[in-house]
């Protein structure tokens, strides 16, 4: 796992560099616009630059279009309401961590 030493890395980073990485929260509050490639250059690059050091960031992401793919795929095919209601927990579990 070579996010673990970018990690470790990155906290020093945080209090060296000038420009703060966006935090965890503002990374969830644009999590559904990069999804959707409606983030601004600028604002997605900084998105990118949390990921890069933020594991349970990136476990969250994918966490989260797979939720969304779910949640079309049962748009689209009428699965039980329980299996998106399950990863919806599992989301918001992995928010409370975050
Ligand atoms: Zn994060």
């Amino acid at each position: 796992m070579r996010y673990s030493d970018a990690r470790k890395a990155s906290r020093l980073e945080v209090v060296l560099d000038t420009k703060p990485y966006i935090t965890c929260q503002q990374l969830i509050d644009f999590i559904m616009s990069y999804l959707d490639n409606e983030l601004p250059d600028d604002q997605r690059a900084e998105f990118d630059r949390h990921m890069a050091v933020c594991p349970s960031c990136v476990d969250y992401l994918k966490t989260y279009e797979k939720t969304v793919l779910l949640a079309k795929a049962a748009a689209d095919d009428q699965v039980p309401a329980e299996v998106p209601e399950s990863l919806v927990q599992a989301i918001l579990a992995a928010r409370r961590k975050a």
